[in-house]
């Protein structure tokens, strides 16, 4: 296990605060020949030591449950007073993009600066947005309300790769959408990457396969290996929005299991 004794060593945990139902040819560029079940959760995801926290998106509440046929389970700001953290008090938020799943609370940090590629705002707010085939995962009022923070001086633009933190740093892999980026942290295991959308479930990365939400298919694809390569392992890679992940890491306590999972440690099962 490489480890740099130098960087910190977070603790890493997805948040699960909503689902939904859904069928496998929903989630596939092409379809897939089994009409069966595949349901799809939500997640957030908190980076951790003693000195820092870092939280990654910021999900929906129930205005965006009830216009999309979501389930609700906890609001984000509920969720993460679970396991301790108050609203009020996180000051780095990295939005992975725009689309409503993934920004839906932002309005709920009053003090937190938002990390945000330059490609990502583009898009959200160009000429694509024309057509209802890339608008329709983006809220419009959440679009314009990080503009809003622009003004504040609350949004910190990223081109390509960055540093955040020691042993945190975001990478842009598009595809999904424009300016997706994707997150790397540093924990006792190893290097763990959040793919968030870069890749929805396990399936997409691991057999290269495309959620059928897509900017661009080729830089989708190519995006898997990427995840990969960041990641110690492509046991490393945490994808966004798969059910497994509950099953696959082991809960933060009993009290919270199926709802906080600690992914910087090794996976119970795989
Ligand atoms: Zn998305
Ligand atoms: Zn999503």
């Amino acid at each position: 296990m490489m480890n740099h004794s130098d960087l910190p060593c977070y603790e890493v945990v997805a948040l699960k605060y909503a689902t939904r139902e859904g069928r496998r040819p929903d989630h596939f560029v092409g379809g897939d020949p089994h009409d069966v079940p595949m349901p799809m959760d939500y997640y957030l995801w908190v980076i951790r030591d003693g000195q820092r926290l870092v939280l990654v998106d910021t999900g929906f509440n129930q205005d965006m449950a009830d216009k999309r046929h979501r389930t609700l389970l906890r609001r984000p700001a509920d969720a993460l007073k679970l396991i301790g953290i108050d609203t009020k008090d996180v000051a780095e938020i990295v939005i992975t993009h725009l689309h409503n799943d993934h920004v839906g609370t932002f309005d709920e940090f009053p003090i937190a600066k938002f990390h945000l590629q330059d490609d990502e705002m583009a898009f959200a707010t160009g000429r694509l947005m024309c057509c209802e085939r890339f608008n329709r995962a983006f809220e419009v009022d959440h679009v314009a309300g990080m503009i809003r923070l622009v003004y504040k001086d609350r949004v910190i633009f990223h081109q390509g790769d960055a540093t955040i933190a020691p042993g945190i740093s975001v990478h842009k892999i598009g595809g999904h959408t424009a300016g997706m980026q994707v997150v790397r942290v540093h924990t006792a295991r190893g290097w763990v990457v959040l793919a968030s959308d870069a890749s929805h479930y396990y399936e997409h990365f691991e057999q290269k396969r495309c959620f059928h939400l897509v900017h661009h298919l080729g830089q989708a694809i190519e995006g898997y290996e990427r995840l990969v390569a960041l990641a110690q392992s492509p046991r490393h890679v945490v994808p966004g929005h798969d059910p497994l992940v509950v099953h696959r890491y082991p809960a933060v306590s009993e009290a919270l299991a199926g709802i906080a999972m600690r992914l910087d440690l090794e996976p119970i099962e795989y």
